[in-house]
């Protein structure tokens, strides 16, 4: 068991005040980042965070004191990592920034968008497909982290590591101090020794990239595909960008798309509609042929299932409906024109039509559905 007093430079007697000075004094100088050059730097620093999670709880403390262990399960406790403990020390502090800097230096990568074109029959059945992108990449010379390969970061000399700019006035209020982020390093307080020749220290540089995208069947114009990681890199370690999709369909020629099913006009002359018949019809899949009984009135609608577009939750399909329109011949001659007036005679349609409310016949459209 190590010896924890020793480790934080304080006596067997000290106050729980002057632990936690040892310590933040003590995690400050032996922070890792602050020590880019020394590998034992980060075992030292684990060892003063053990040390204080001991030594500041009180019963923890005293059983180490009884029996110079602790019955630790784990020697960092509920601290996730050293970035942890720092945000849990320093952080709001008011000198918070400078000491949490490995976790205010990273920057997450922006999200970037784009849009692709799709024909109806991509969109309906899916499709792969590349877009091409110009996207802040990550370096792969320095792997993001803006040093030439060997080399390390070092304390930034133009704001000595603070990672901020302070100055002072005097004002009739008294003297006034601001800090502005530091120009050279970002804030960050630390820059690269060797700036890496390919990204020149910024870790990533603007590239052209082409990402294969997996359009799924059944999505719709304006649909918005997402890709995670695939945006900008991110910074210092900061997580990388989305990237966003946008699906735009173009239209098809006979196909409207309502929701899942799709619908198309089939327009059937006045003979075929009265005497019945059977006419081929074109969906995504071929050929089908629909049945129209005999005395098919005008705004039939005939479902063809499954002949829709796919779920996008890969349960089916929608369906396919066809809405029927007769057409009336707006030009008879002759004999034709002879023909319809002995039908008219035959079912005694001389005297034409049966008025009806317009509700009625809105009602009988829906309906017709
Ligand atoms: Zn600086
Ligand atoms: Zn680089």
């Amino acid at each position: 068991m190590p010896d924890y007093y020793a480790i934080l430079g304080i006596t067997r007697g000290a106050s729980a005040e002057e632990i936690k000075r040892a310590y933040r004094k003590l995690a400050r100088e032996s922070h890792p980042d602050a020590n880019p050059a020394d590998p034992h730097a980060e075992e030292r620093f684990k060892q003063i965070g053990e040390a204080y999670e001991v030594l500041s709880d009180p019963a923890k403390r005293q059983q180490y004191d009884t029996f110079g262990d602790v019955n630790a399960t784990g020697g960092f406790g509920g601290f996730g990592d050293i970035g942890d403990i720092m945000d849990a020390f320093f952080g709001g502090s008011p000198f918070g920034r400078a000491r949490t800097r490995t976790r205010t230096a990273a920057v997450p990568g922006q999200d970037v968008g784009t849009s692709v074109v799709l024909t109806f029959e991509q969109a309906v059945f899916g499709t792969s497909t590349d877009v091409a992108l110009q996207v802040q990449a990550r370096c792969e010379r320095c792997n993001g982290d803006g040093c030439e390969p060997g080399t390390f970061r070092t304390r930034c000399s133009n704001c000595a590591g603070l990672g901020e700019i302070r100055s002072s006035r005097n004002t009739i209020l008294g003297t006034v101090m601001t800090s502005r982020p530091c120009p050279v390093c970002d804030g960050v307080g630390e820059a690269p020794a060797v700036p890496c020749v390919e990204c020149h220290g910024a870790g990533r540089s603007l590239r052209k990239r082409t990402v294969p995208v997996e359009i799924p069947a059944g999505v719709d114009d304006g649909t918005t595909l997402r890709m995670r990681g695939n945006g900008e890199a991110g910074v210092r370690g900061g997580a990388d960008g989305d990237l966003f999709i946008r699906i735009n369909v173009k239209p098809h020629e006979f196909f409207a798309r309502r929701g899942d099913d799709l619908e198309c006009e089939l327009n059937v002359p006045l003979t075929q509609a009265v005497l019945g018949a059977e006419i081929p019809v074109q969906t995504l899949d071929g050929t089908e042929t629909v049945k129209l009984s005999a005395g098919t009135q005008h705004g039939t609608v005939v479902k063809l299932r499954g002949h829709g577009v796919p779920r996008l939750d890969g349960r089916g399909r929608g369906d396919l409906l066809v809405h029927v329109t007769v057409d009336v011949p707006s030009h008879i001659k002759g004999e034709e024109r002879e023909l319809f007036e002995r039908l008219a005679d035959l079912r005694g349609e001389a005297v034409a039509g049966e008025q009806k409310g317009i509700f009625r016949r809105l009602r009988d459209s829906f309906l017709g559905e």
